[in-house]
């Protein structure tokens, strides 16, 4: 790559896609198996089985074979029939592109959209219900990543099911990193990938999908069939008694084994506490360096990705380039409506371990240092490292 004139990063602090495990970087170059040897039919459905052990359900889970941007498009367009009223909740770039996919599809599309620095009220969504009794579909996104938001899942899943309605739940960002699974929220298709916190390669989906999302979409006249993006195409593929209606990305499909057993074998647990306490010492230094959280409580940052503001007199293209350029670390920018606004600090996987939040802090205040701004660094660093020292102390 010698020919490229940009730098590779050091330090990889992105919201996604992010380095992955060694272990995953191994298990990306064993052989390429043929899909249709009973070798590898057998391997496909031990590790539909074991992410259906780390999302904690029952049925074996449908993995898809694009990313989970392409996932989230294919469950649109299997689920939402033209008679379904879909209710979309929009906290930031996500949730509001959901809208959009929905609209193609659906009878009407009912909206509820926050400021993305802050989060939807569970409240708001009885209140829909309320003047809308036949919203049919709720879609709801856990995580924004380019709000570095997190929404009251569980609360808005309980009232989803009281009303009767299904409920699609983009996990993408957070699955893996923090304590959510689909049972915790009633969802019924809760989607999710290898590429953000559970440290692996984005090139797949693992989706859970519930007996009434598929009664759902079986009866969806309009539900693709024969097509990539069909779901019910998908939906026996686990088994390894049945065809594969594609080929699936047999590469990606070892690194996801590879990614599961890093997961499963440190204990989820273990995992969620090492995101929770990087990010809460990366904002406990952003914060005592005079750094501003995007978000508007404390208590809705996400553990996985720590959104900062834009100072006023700055651009975020400089201080990114100025991380990057001195220290070697990459953040990564908003997206949309937060380009700009914001920089997000992302914990995930392999980086999702205290001591990183030291690096993210001390490079971006020596990147804001470094473009005039007065910023207390040593008062950023002190307050990182009191964080993690009193968690270790434990
Ligand atoms: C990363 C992400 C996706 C998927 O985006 P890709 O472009 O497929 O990686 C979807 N939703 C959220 C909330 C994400 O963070």
């Amino acid at each position: 790559m010698n020919h490229i004139r940009e730098k590779e990063p050091i330090f990889t602090l992105s919201a996604g896609p992010v380095a992955a495990y060694p272990r995953v970087l191994r298990a990306l170059s064993s052989p390429i198996q043929y899909d249709y040897d009973a070798y590898f039919q057998a391997f496909y459905e031990s590790v539909a089985r074991k992410c259906s052990t780390a999302l904690r359900t029952k049925e074996p889970a449908l993995i898809l074979h694009y990313e989970p941007a392409a996932a989230i498009e294919a469950a649109a367009t299997s689920l939402i029939g033209p008679d379904d009223v879909v209710l979309n909740l929009a906290s930031g770039v996500y949730g509001k592109g959901f809208g959009y996919w929905s609209a193609r599809y659906n009878k009407e599309l009912v909206e509820i959209e926050v400021p993305y620095n802050e989060a939807i009220d569970p409240q708001q969504v009885e209140d829909a219900f309320r003047r809308r009794p036949d919203i049919r579909i709720v879609s709801l996104v856990h995580h924004d990543t380019p709000s570095g938001t997190i929404n009251p899942a569980r609360e808005i899943g309980a009232t989803v099911r009281k009303h009767g309605a299904l409920l699609l739940v983009d996990a993408v960002s957070s699955f893996g990193g923090m304590d959510i699974h689909p049972g915790d929220c009633n969802a019924d298709i809760f989607i999710t990938g290898p590429g953000k916190c559970l440290g692996g390669a984005p090139g797949v989906t693992i989706v859970a999908v519930s007996d009434r999302a598929w009664e759902h979409m079986a009866a969806n006249p309009k539900a693709p069939r024969a097509s990539v993006l069909s779901y019910l195409d998908w939906r026996d593929a686990w088994s390894k008694e049945k065809p594969f209606p594609f080929t699936p990305s047999v590469a990606e499909v070892n690194g996801l084994d590879a990614v599961l057993d890093q997961y499963l074998e440190e204990g989820a647990e273990n995992v969620w506490q090492r995101h929770a306490l990087t990010a809460k010492a990366c904002r406990a230094g952003m914060q005592a360096m005079g750094v501003k959280l995007w978000a508007k409580t404390e208590e809705i940052a996400s553990p996985t990705t720590t959104a900062v503001r834009v100072p006023e007199s700055l651009s975020d293209s400089a201080i990114l380039s100025a991380a990057k350029d001195l220290y070697g670390v990459a953040f990564s920018a908003g997206r949309g409506d937060t380009l700009g606004k914001l920089i997000r600090i992302g914990h995930m996987g392999p980086v999702a371990e205290p001591f990183y939040a030291v690096i993210a802090v001390s490079a971006f205040g020596g990147a804001l240092r470094c473009l005039g701004q007065k910023i207390d660094l040593t008062a950023g660093v002190e307050a990182t490292m009191a964080v993690i020292d009193a968690a270790k102390k434990k």
